[in-house]
């Protein structure tokens, strides 16, 4: 990938550019949440509707010299309606996390009481930590995984919605490698009248593959992230019932953004046809396959997975039973090392610090994008295995990082 424009104004960022290109190529992104958006989808995120304000939406748009913008984003949302089968779709959201304030902003009152999973058992900034703005804003108490088996406890969460009364209960969560029992949740949140908000971000590609059960005409409101499994611009989106069409709309613009990423609602656009096509099914399929086969391969050699293995693109690796004297914080970087880039992560019942807490997760999304197969996911495996079995050893870091460069050669990306 040539940087050459940006080369004659910076040559400082066209180094750091090419080099974060470099780093991508030589190094195994396992960090859940990320993936490598096809080379059509960054040329229609850099290109030129970085210039232009559509505020509004098609058809309806406040300033004039919107026609290419609204044919974007009525593409966007028609290729979205067919992949996911929302009566309505907002595609205006810059991130995930604007996509769940537009629910709470369209539904909740400052003060109304939000139900969700508790951040250090998956959960996610946005379902109401007090740091972010759905902490500050509004009431918010936690159920949890089952601290035995690591599935949500739906029980807990019955209990605690009684207990609680909240006002929406959110489902969909960061760091849960189980399917989600979308239905159980829409129960409990319909026993005490509560909206139910299913928050996809992970898992959006394997739900529009089918590959994970789909809350879209269970939940009132579903809202996802369009860079993790899904694979296009980056960004969020938020789905609904014709019903609440109107109230989101508004609750997105004007309520909590301006004027619409129009670069990336067409980087939208481009990935959802990309995942429109048939080969999209194999590749979502692929994706779990493959975290299966990393799973096995890291209980095969010793590790303890949260809830035993996985259903999804991810798998939460708990270090207290194997390694008690080894934190996530020291394997991550001992990791990044060698060429294997993931994240230390809290486990259900996290006895250390935020900071450096008692686990790690791996994604294959990636990995499965540059054509890795179980085989492949077998050997990084065995790779992770060995780095946290001696994190401090140079050598085994050392044939790692080989065995990782020839991996990366035999998968090429960004050529
Ligand atoms: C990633 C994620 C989001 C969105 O995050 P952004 O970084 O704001 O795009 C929202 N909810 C969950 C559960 C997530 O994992």
């Amino acid at each position: 990938m040539e940087h050459e424009h940006v080369r004659g104004v910076d040559p400082v960022v066209a180094d750091a550019l090419e080099d974060e290109v470099g780093r991508q190529r030589d190094t195994l992104s396992m960090i859940a949440s990320e993936n490598h958006a096809s080379e059509a989808v960054l040329e229609a995120q850099g290109s030129a509707l970085t210039n232009k304000y559509a505020e509004g939406y098609p058809g309806e748009r406040y300033y004039a010299g919107c026609e290419y913008a609204d044919e974007i984003e009525s593409l966007a949302i028609d290729r979205a309606k067919e992949l996911w089968g929302a009566e309505h779709i907002n595609v205006q959201p810059h991130s995930g996390t604007q996509a769940n304030m537009g629910v709470y902003f369209a539904m909740l009152d400052p003060g109304d009481r939000i139900l969700s999973l508790d951040l250090s058992h998956g959960g996610h900034l946005s379902h109401g930590h007090p740091a972010n703005f759905a902490g500050k804003l509004y009431d918010v108490s936690h159920y949890e995984v089952d601290p035995e088996t690591g599935y949500i406890d739906y029980e807990d969460l019955r209990e605690t919605a009684r207990a609680f009364d909240p006002d929406i209960v959110v489902s969909g969560y960061s760091a849960y490698p189980r399917a989600v029992d979308f239905e159980q949740v829409q129960e409990a949140a319909e026993s005490v009248n509560a909206y139910h908000l299913a928050d996809i971000a992970h898992i959006t590609g394997l739900v529009a593959a089918g590959v994970h059960p789909s809350p879209v005409g269970i939940a009132d409101f579903v809202t996802g992230s369009t860079h993790k499994t899904i694979r296009a611009g980056r960004g969020g989106i938020v789905m609904s019932s014709e019903e609440h069409a109107d109230a989101i709309d508004a609750a997105v613009f004007p309520g909590s953004q301006g004027g619409p990423l129009m670069h990336n609602i067409a980087g939208k656009a481009v990935g959802f046809a990309e995942a429109l096509e048939p080969e999209f099914e194999e590749y979502a399929a692929r994706v779990v396959e493959n975290a299966r086969a990393l799973g096995e391969a890291l209980v095969a050699r010793g590790l303890s997975l949260v809830s035993g293995g996985t259903d999804t693109h991810l798998v939460l690796c708990d270090l207290r039973d194997s390694h008690p004297e080894t934190a996530g914080g020291d394997v991550e970087g001992a990791l990044e090392d060698a060429g294997i880039v993931l994240n230390k992560n809290t486990v259900p019942g996290e006895s250390r610090s935020p900071f450096n807490p008692s686990g790690i997760r791996a994604g294959t999304a990636a990995l499965t994008t540059r054509g890795f197969d179980t085989e492949a996911c077998d050997e990084v495996g065995e790779l992770i295995a060995r780095v946290v079995d001696s994190p401090e050893d140079a050598d085994v870091r050392g044939e790692v990082s080989e065995a990782v460069d020839r991996l990366c050669e035999r998968h090429p990306i960004y050529e």
